[in-house]
C-alpha cells in the first residue's frame, strides 16, 4: 500500500473537522511535497471557520482542507528542483518556506508583474482532496508545492515558531509597506498590534519610519509593539474617543498628520478613524480586512483635498516572502519574533479552533509529529 499522509478536513461552519488520509503524492517535475511541521491558525482561517461574510461559501460538502501559515520539511522533489527560488541547493530534509497560493505567471496582472493580483492563484486551493494532489492546505502532514510557488530555505538559526507566520502575515506587510512606500523620515500609523500590526512595526521602522505610533485595546499587544520598535502607542482602553485619538496622533505628528497608516485590524470602521489621521499627502494601506462583505461611509472630497493615495494589498509576491526570510534572519536576536503559540497535535483541531475562536489563546499551532 502505498504512504499515507493525515489531513484535517473542513465541511463548513459550525461543523467539526475530521481527520482523513490520503496518498502521499509523487511530485511532478518542479514541484515538490513538503511535510508540514507546524501550522498556526491566523485570523483569517478563523474568518473562514466562522463563515463570515462571503466566506461561509468556500465550505465543501466532501470537505476541504484550509489553513495557510505553516512551515515544514522536504519530503520528496519532483524532476528539476535543485535549489530555492534564491539559487539555494535543495536537498530532502531541508526546512522550507512557501507560497501557499500559486501565481500562473501568464494573465494579465502576472505579465505586467503585479503576480499578487493573480487571477487564478488561488485555484491552486479549490480542487478535491480526493483529488491529486490531495494536499493543498496546512492542516495536514503534507503539503504540494507546484512548480508556481515560490520557496525559500530556512536559515538555522530562524526557529520553526518564528518562521511559521512568514508566509502569511509578514510577507503580506513587506508587500504592504513596499507598495506605500515607507520610507526614511515617515510618521507611521499602525491600527491594529495583531500578527500584522506587530510585523509592521518592525518592517516599518527598518525602512526609516522617524515615528511610528500604534493604536490598539489590548495592553499585552501594545508592551509587545514597544519591543518591536514602536515609538508611540495610544491605548484605546484609555482613549476611548475616536475625536481623542485623532488628535493625539495629530499631536504626535507635529499638527501635520500622518504620512502612512495601515488598517491591520480587519474591521471597516477602523478605515474610518485612520483617513482623517492622514496628513496632506498621505498614503493609506488597506490590509486588514481582506474578505468583501462590509461598508463604509466615506467623504471623496476630503481625499481628494489633501492628495490622499489608498492602496490595497492581498497576497505578496515572491520577492517579498524572500524578503521576509531575509528580515527575520537580520532579527533573530534583537526582536521578539518567536510568536507565543500554544501547541496542539493535529487530532485536537477542533479544540484548537475553539480555543482561540474564545480568546483562551492568542494563537494556536498545530504540530504534527
Ligand atoms: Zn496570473
Ligand atoms: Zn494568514
Amino acid at each position: 500500500m502505498s504512504e499515507t499522509g493525515r489531513a484535517a478536513l473542513f465541511f463548513g461552519p459550525g461543523k467539526d473537522m475530521t481527520i482523513t488520509e490520503f496518498p502521499v503524492p509523487d511530485p511532478e517535475p518542479g514541484a515538490m511535497v513538503v511535510r508540514v511541521t507546524r501550522a498556526n491558525i491566523c485570523g483569517s482561517d478563523l474568518h473562514i471557520w466562522r463563515g463570515d461574510g462571503w466566506l461561509g461559501a468556500m465550505a465543501r460538502e466532501d470537505g476541504r482542507i484550509i489553513g495557510h501559515e505553516m512551515t515544514g520539511v522536504i519530503h520528496s522533489m519532483g524532476d528539476g528542483v535543485v535549489t530555492d527560488w534564491a539559487g539555494q541547493p535543495l536537498a530532502e530534509g531541508d526546512r522550507v518556506v512557501y507560497q501557499y497560493f500559486a501565481p500562473c505567471g501568464k494573465c494579465r496582472s502576472c505579465l505586467r508583474g503585479m503576480t499578487e493580483a493573480c487571477s487564478t492563484s488561488f485555484k491552486v486551493l479549490q480542487g478535491k482532496p480526493s483529488v491529486f494532489p490531495h494536499f493543498r492546505g496546512a492542516y495536514a502532514d503534507y503539503f504540494y508545492v507546484t512548480p508556481q510557488m515560490a520557496v525559500f530555505k530556512v536559515p538555522d538559526q530562524v526557529t520553526d515558531t518564528m518562521v511559521a507566520g512568514v508566509n502569511c502575515a509578514l510577507a503580506q506587510v513587506v508587500m504592504g509597506l513596499d507598495r506605500v512606500n515607507v520610507t526614511m523620515g515617515d510618521t507611521v500609523v499602525i491600527q491594529g498590534a495583531g500578527g500584522l500590526g506587530l510585523y509592521a512595526t518592525a518592517v516599518a521602522k527598518e525602512r526609516g519610519a522617524e515615528k511610528v505610533i500604534v493604536i490598539d485595546a489590548l495592553a499585552d499587544r501594545l508592551e509587545l509593539a514597544r519591543l518591536m520598535g514602536a515609538d508611540e502607542i495610544i491605548d484605546m482602553s484609555e482613549v476611548t474617543s475616536m475625536n481623542d485619538r485623532l488628535t493625539r496622533v495629530k499631536e504626535l505628528t507635529g499638527g501635520w498628520g500622518a504620512d502612512v497608516v495601515c488598517e491591520l485590524v480587519g474591521r471597516a470602521a477602523a478605515i474610518s478613524e485612520g483617513l482623517p489621521m492622514l496628513g496632506l499627502g498621505g498614503r493609506y494601506l488597506e490590509i486588514g480586512t481582506f474578505y468583501p462583505g462590509s461598508s463604509l461611509e466615506l467623504d471623496p472630497g476630503l481625499l481628494v483635498m489633501k492628495n490622499i493615495r489608498i492602496e490595497a494589498v492581498a497576497a505578496y509576491d515572491a520577492n517579498s516572502l524572500q524578503q521576509a526570510v531575509c528580515f527575520l534572519d537580520r532579527h533573530v536576536h534583537d526582536l521578539p519574533l518567536d510568536q507565543v503559540v500554544v501547541d496542539y497535535p493535529l487530532e485536537a483541531i477542533n479544540d484548537a479552533f475553539a480555543d482561540q475562536d474564545a480568546g483562551k489563546v492568542t494563537r494556536a499551532s498545530l504540530v504534527m509529529t
